[in-house]
């Protein structure tokens, strides 16, 4: 078979499929990412950042305490700290003493 010159028609279609494969291998790459933080998420939901082991979420009022009962550790969400400071009447000692 004799070759035959490239010409611009073939330099497009081949900057085309370039592109189109770019497209997809990114899409690939950022389904990847989705499905690793939604493992992460699923892995760490409700675990003790600091010993891993399952957190149990008791309200004492309106703030929802995240209790580890192996550390003993006590976390607290985004904003429950601002809320407990602005309480008054000893509000932190009462939840202290019922949680340690
Ligand atoms: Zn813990």
């Amino acid at each position: 078979m004799p070759v035959k010159p490239s010409t611009s028609e073939d330099e497009y279609f081949a900057r085309q499929e370039v592109e189109r494969r770019r497209t997809l291998a990114e899409e690939r790459e950022g389904k990847l990412l989705a499905e690793e933080r939604e493992r992460e998420r699923a892995l760490h939901l409700m675990k003790c950042p600091k010993c891993g082991m399952q957190l149990e979420e008791i309200a004492f009022g309106d703030v929802r305490v995240d209790k580890c009962f192996s550390c003993e550790g006590l976390w607290l969400d985004k904003g429950e700290l601002e809320v407990i400071r602005q309480k008054e009447g000893g509000f932190m000692g009462r939840m202290l003493s019922v949680f340690r």
